[in-house]
């Protein structure tokens, strides 16, 4: 890598998610003057609905042994909660290739061993936010149940946990009856039969979370351009030029990609060689008869229910297409008929809010937050299914990273040249 440049003056953000406007936050808090550009508008991206949660017991790599399985499953079963294309073009392949080599009990350990560090400092980033002004509430989980239909399926929770706590992260939770649980929240149905009660999690309503962020930003001077997408960033030596689809050509003294699932495409000619490949999640809201008080979790459908003002939103699915492709009504009826047995005096015809989107997936599960092969271009993302839990302390380090010239320790394995 080239020497480091000195505190630049003025960098630009490329994509506003959250890792995006937490970076251009972060950079604020020391002193630096941001830009950032989004191709469309503030939370465009997988950064709007999403479940919202910021569950340090449950962020983990995604490549493990279980995830392989439900993989070769989906292949004969179109309802399976993940799908693969039955025809990869060759850099799908090659992500799945890669994915496939990584979800070794082994290979989940080290990147465990990653996650625990920042999981542990996670909950920290959020409150720095608030602290400087970030108004939009940052709810505590109470309660945070995953809930199981057989104590059976119960088990492979109960272990994950025990090996999260094995990489020194600590978590809280207990083992409840499926009668304790709909104590706990009466919108679970009888065939829930056992559940687990984790604690210390919290959750936010994504999209306004980061449009509030995005407000902190403007306020303390930010530029944020919306309806610019960025075409090209080149380091021209003294300065990085960015050039928009338009032709309009800006100048920055550093830029940091933060461009979601369509990292690649800026990011490679800068030595990034990793492939992020759209995991597309789904979601929707429906009114319920007995709100939630907090997120519930069903780990065997790999669904997720979040309570949001007046309704339900409900996410789940994991989908190896391009981020372009159209919304596929077929993923939405699986994730209903996935929940519909487990909740009851649930709306589910009642659905608004149909929507898809990209979780920006690396192959062995670790995001991509550091320097490039350029010592003025930085990347924030590849957080696949934890960009919102993790979005506000890549924020913080990163804008450590480029403000002084050096990464701290945590980022270590996250290098975006690995
Ligand atoms: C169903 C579902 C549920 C999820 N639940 C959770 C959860 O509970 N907790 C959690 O932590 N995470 C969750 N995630 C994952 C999380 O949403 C992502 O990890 C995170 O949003 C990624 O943020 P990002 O900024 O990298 O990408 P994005 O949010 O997609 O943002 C990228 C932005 O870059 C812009 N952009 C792209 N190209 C250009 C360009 N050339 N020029 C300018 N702008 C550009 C896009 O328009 C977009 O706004 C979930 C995801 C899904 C799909």
């Amino acid at each position: 890598m080239a020497a480091p440049v000195s505190r630049p003056g003025h960098v630009a953000v490329v994509g506003a998610g959250m890792p995006g406007l937490a970076t251009a936050w972060f950079l604020q808090e020391r002193g630096v003057r941001v830009t950032v550009l989004e191709r469309e508008r503030v939370a465009a991206g997988s950064s709007w609905g999403n479940a919202g949660w910021i569950s340090p017991a449950l962020t983990t790599p995604l490549p493990e042994p279980a995830v392989l399985r439900y993989g070769v499953r989906a292949a004969l079963n179109p309802a399976s909660p993940v799908y693969i294309p039955p025809r990869a073009d060759a850099r799908l392949l090659r992500f799945l290739l890669g994915f496939a080599r990584h979800c070794t009990e082994r290979n989940w350990r080290v990147a465990m061993s990653a996650y625990a560090p920042v999981n542990r400092r996670a909950l920290g980033a959020f409150d720095a936010l608030a602290a400087g002004g970030v108004d939009e509430p940052v709810r505590e989980a109470e309660p945070f149940l995953a809930c199981h239909v057989s104590a059976e399926d119960q088990k492979v929770l109960l272990e994950e946990l025990r090996h999260v706590e094995a990489a020194g992260q600590r978590v809280e939770y207990e083992a409840l009856t499926g009668a304790e649980a709909r104590e706990l929240e009466p919108a679970l149905s009888e065939k829930v039969g056992a559940a687990v009660r984790i604690h210390g999690q919290r959750f936010i309503n994504p999209g306004r979370y980061l449009w509030a962020l995005a407000g902190a930003v403007r306020t303390r001077g930010g530029d944020l351009r919306e309806g610019i997408s960025v075409r090209e960033v080149r380091d021209e030596g003294a300065r990085v030029a960015v050039e928009a689809a338009s032709g309009e050509v800006l100048g920055f003294d550093a830029v940091v990609l933060a461009n979601g699932a369509w990292l690649n495409w800026l990011a490679r000619r800068f030595g990034v060689r990793a492939v992020v490949q759209a995991g597309r999640g789904y979601s929707f809201s429906v009114p319920v008869e007995h709100m939630p008080s907090g997120p519930l979790y069903f780990p065997a459908q790999r669904v997720a229910c979040t309570p949001l003002g007046d309704r339900l939103r409900i996410a789940g699915m994991m989908e190896f297409r391009a981020p372009e492709e159209p919304l596929d009504p077929r993923r939405i009826a699986a994730i209903v008929a996935a929940v519909r047995p487990l909740l009851r005096g649930i709306a589910l015809e009642e659905r608004t809010e149909e929507w898809v989107g990209s979780r920006p997936c690396t192959a062995d599960g670790l995001p991509l937050i550091g320097p490039t092969a350029s010592p003025r271009v930085f990347v924030a993302g590849g957080h696949g299914m934890w960009g919102i839990a993790l979005g506000p302390l890549t924020g913080e380090l990163l804008a450590e990273t480029v403000a002084t010239g050096r990464a701290p320790a945590e980022l270590t394995p996250f290098h975006p040249l690995r």
